[in-house]
């Protein structure tokens, strides 16, 4: 049985990994013209997620590319007192089981892991699929496949292709994001240095083995703006007007968006589809069903959907009309809880009022400084996120020996 998966990033690479190892015959097609090494951002694994990955044996790899960010020190706008806290103490209390990675790192880890046993086809992008199976592509002639999955993130084009415009799916929760490469000229080294004021936050880290750094920003808006996907001038711009005057460090920040060799700026949406399949065809990770970049734990959520959806497909013997509902209901609760989620951390994340600037500061620095037992106790009680991330229960699908 042929299956043709689309984006080579996390879920595709997880879910290649999985088919191949159920007995199913794997081809990626990957927009890039080879797999993704500049940018990118810390991503989290969760428990479930880390279990998948130890499944796969790539978790002393996860491990070895660990970012490493261990502290944090908070800057109220407005107060010139820093806050320092202890990062570890707060990963350790939200899951028992976690760590933070490059999203580009992992891509590498994942797609190592099956690079012999799938056809990966990179530069290459779908242009049409029909009912039977058969896939039109840009430059390759076409083909004919059993399966067709969409992991081709949050701007899916196969799930443009088969369910239609996205603004049809897509629901703004009224934040932006933005991130940028950037010289670690200040040395950061397991640190992430973050200034937080009202409907704003900026951040930059460095990863333990990378040279460079990375400034992360998020900011309110309660209407989308005005700004086309592909309109780079125009988000630069956009980003310097939401930023200005909150510190010296963020306008150093800023200063590089002329000279950043990488840059990523998009809304913060969540994708509301009543089902991810269609015939022949389903979609997986950020294409299906992305809580919102950043901020809801959506790169854990495409590993153990990539997961599931190989699960379900072996156990239902390729019959796609007993797999792909099975792989919906096993999914959906993951998935409306994220949403959840990832509501109530924006709204830590970029506080609506000074109360909230003041609570994310004060609230990260005591739980940091409670003794673990406590300080995970009451991480607990107030994190919804972290309660979901630690009980998403995954099935087992061992694959033959
Ligand atoms: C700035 C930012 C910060 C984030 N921070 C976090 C975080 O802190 N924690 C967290 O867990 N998650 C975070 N995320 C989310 C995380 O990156 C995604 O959830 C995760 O990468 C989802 O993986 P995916 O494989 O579903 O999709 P993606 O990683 O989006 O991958 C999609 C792949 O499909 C490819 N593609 C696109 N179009 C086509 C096409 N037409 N044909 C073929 N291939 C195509 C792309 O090139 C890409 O390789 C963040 C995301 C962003 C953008």
């Amino acid at each position: 049985m042929r299956i043709l998966v689309s984006g080579a990033s996390v879920a595709g690479p997880v879910l290649a990994y999985w088919l191949t190892r159920h007995g199913f015959e794997v081809t990626v097609v990957e927009r890039a013209s080879v797999l993704r090494k500049t940018g990118g951002h810390a991503v989290d694994l969760f428990r479930p997620a880390m279990d998948i990955s130890e499944k796969m044996g790539v978790l002393p790899r996860v491990e070895e590319r660990a970012t490493g960010t261990s502290r944090m020190t908070v800057y109220r706008e407005g107060s010139r007192r820093p806050v320092g806290v202890d990062l570890s103490k707060i990963f350790g209390a939200t899951s028992d089981r976690h760590f933070e990675v490059m999203r580009d790192d992992l891509s590498e880890i994942f797609y190592d892991a099956a690079r012999d046993d799938v056809e990966y086809v990179f530069g290459d992008s779908i242009t049409a699929i029909s009912p039977d199976g058969e896939v039109r592509f840009e430059n390759a002639a076409p083909r004919r496949f059993d399966l067709v999955v969409g992991a081709d993130g949050l701007h899916s084009n196969v799930r443009r292709l088969v369910f239609g415009e996205e603004s049809r799916f897509s629901s703004f929760i009224g934040a932006y994001l933005g991130v940028l490469t950037l010289p670690n000229a200040s040395g950061l080294d397991g640190e992430l240095l973050m200034h937080v004021g009202v409907g704003r936050t900026a951040g930059m880290y460095g990863a333990r083995h990378l040279g460079e750094a990375r400034a992360l920003f998020l900011f309110r808006s309660e209407r989308e703006l005005d700004c086309h996907h592909h309109d780079v001038p125009r988000q630069k711009e956009l980003l310097r007007g939401a930023f200005d005057g909150m510190h010296p460090d963020v306008d150093r920040w800023l200063d590089e968006l002329d000279r950043t060799p990488a840059f990523y700026f998009d809304s913060i949406t969540q994708l509301r589809m009543d089902t991810w399949s269609r015939g022949r065809v389903t979609l997986v990770g950020d294409a299906g069903y992305c809580p919102g970049p950043a901020v809801g734990g959506s790169t854990s959520l495409a590993v153990v959907g990539a997961y599931v959806l190989a699960g379900e497909l072996a156990r239902a013997g390729g019959d796609h009309e007993r797999a792909f509902p099975a792989y919906e209901r096993a999914m959906a609760e993951h998935v409306r809880g994220s949403r959840a989620a990832a509501l109530s951390v924006a709204k830590t994340l970029i506080p609506t009022s000074r109360l909230g600037v003041s609570g994310l500061a004060q609230g990260a620095r005591l739980i940091s400084a409670l003794p673990a037992g406590p300080g995970r106790a009451l991480l607990r009680l107030t994190s919804k996120s972290a309660r979901l991330h630690n009980s998403m229960t995954v099935d087992d699908y061992p694959p033959p020996p």
